[in-house]
């Protein structure tokens, strides 16, 4: 992990609102898409403090050079994924340049504060086009729990300690922060009926997840050693696999997760970078004495001893009524990115493993990650236990699963001491009553 002068903690900006900026100092530099009522074309930006960097106005203000400007370049058209595409050493060199360009002091400020927009005013966008999207399985207390609701004796299945489980979702359907989720109707049918009826799911929840954005793609054919799979990763957003419990239960034998889960899926707009990310970095946390050592082509020293992130996830639930009466969202949880299961690489280099081609702009999601406990729990079917443990809020009302009108907000924070402390922003999405 190579921490530089990028994540120096002191490092300041000459844009006041990034320093001590809860998600975006300027140790944090995501990408993103954006356009604005007066410039509606959809293009390239950096957040940096409560402001974003236009990349194609910064391109035009003649601060780039080398291999930053290339990068420059890419970045600034939207969809971003050439930028996704072009790896790490562009990425880095871009980097390194805007870090130095945005420090207190820089004479780049004259040319740069024109090319900075609100980014209250900037409408976010789905930053690449998304060819493919696939949900793994990897939060394993997520697994136990969710399998016990299932199988009590067996909450685990004898497959989930050797292979990453996952499914093919559909990219088609994702959404970014903000946009508004309609209820879906489908199959309903719970063990006392004796047929099913169609029509809203009546347990409608979310699923906390990170996404991880994919860069450099493989050929048809050609794995991705496990060793290699980092460099075919450009960075990390928050994923909320919206998830119809009920359509779920009747459907998903013998294939698996289907319109229960395609309806929508939201994404947080910001792509932060593996580079961001680095100070958060840490070792796989160890398996349980007698659990399965992965296999060869998923066991790699440097990605056991450093490619497992540690992250503080928390989720927000906001209501009418909760909105009504002035009160705060409620929080639902607080957990950790480290509960996964698999490093971001062993998803990544499975998925490529039998020669799937990952492309530039593919979106995997880690799958729900939960914490041990309940107050780390990533999921309404985990915090109500199956809808039998109804959660009250401050106004007085209970959810086991989510209203409509309902608002779910998901944040995610990297602090760490020696280490200035970033964030993901938010993912939020209010779901609309069934059309
Ligand atoms: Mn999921």
């Amino acid at each position: 992990m190579t921490l530089d002068e990028t994540h120096d903690p002191a490092r300041r900006s000459w844009v006041a609102s990034a320093n001590g900026h809860a998600d975006f100092p300027i140790q944090n530099l995501p990408l993103g898409v954006f356009s604005t009522e007066n410039g509606p074309t959809a293009r390239g930006g950096v957040a940096i403090g409560d402001q974003v960097l236009d990349l194609a106005a910064a391109r035009r203000a003649d601060v780039f050079t080398g291999d930053a400007e290339e990068a420059a370049t890419l970045a600034a058209e939207a969809p971003l994924n050439a930028f996704l595409a072009a790896g790490a050493g562009l990425r880095r060199a871009l980097r390194a340049q805007l870090s130095s360009l945005l420090t207190e002091g820089a004479s780049a400020r004259v040319a740069l504060e024109p090319c900075l927009v609100d980014r209250a005013a900037c409408t976010m966008h789905v930053p690449a086009t998304i060819g493919d999207y696939t949900d793994f399985y990897a939060g394993i207390h997520h697994a136990v729990n969710v399998g016990r609701q299932f199988r009590p004796d067996q909450p685990l299945l004898p497959n989930y300690k050797h292979v990453p489980i996952g499914y093919h979702g559909r990219g088609s359907s994702i959404v970014v922060s903000g946009t508004p989720v309609r209820r879906p109707q489908g199959q309903r049918k719970v063990p006392t009926d004796d047929v099913p009826t169609f029509g809203p799911s009546r347990r409608l929840d979310y699923e906390l997840e990170l996404g991880i954005w994919i860069g450099p793609g493989n050929e048809l054919g050609e794995p991705i050693a496990i060793g290699d799979a980092r460099a075919h990763i450009a960075g990390l957003c928050l994923l909320n696999d919206w998830s119809a419990r009920d359509l779920q239960a009747w459907e998903y034998q013998p294939l698996g997760p289907f319109l229960a889960k395609n309806f929508a899926t939201s994404i947080s707009p910001w792509i932060v970078t593996p580079e961001a990310l680095a100070p958060f970095r840490i070792a796989q946390p160890p398996r349980p004495a007698g659990d399965p050592a992965p296999l060869p082509y998923l066991t790699d020293a440097h990605d056991q001893a450093e490619g497992a992130f540690e992250l503080e996830l928390e989720v927000l639930l906001h209501t009418p009524c909760l909105k009504a009466a002035n009160l705060p969202p409620h929080r639902l949880s607080i957990g950790s990115t480290r509960h996964l299961f698999w490093t971001i690489g062993q998803l990544v280099t499975h998925h490529a493993s039998n020669g799937c081609n990952l492309r530039p702009g593919d979106l995997l999601g880690t799958g729900t990650i939960s914490a041990p406990t309940p107050d780390g729990f990533g999921s309404l079917l985990e915090i109500s236990a199956g809808g039998t443990a109804p959660v009250t809020l401050a106004s007085g009302h209970t959810r086991t699963f989510l209203d409509d009108g309902d608002e779910v907000i998901f944040r995610a924070r990297g602090r760490r001491d020696g280490a200035a402390s970033i964030g993901f922003g938010e993912v939020r999405g209010t779901v609309n009553a069934a059309g």
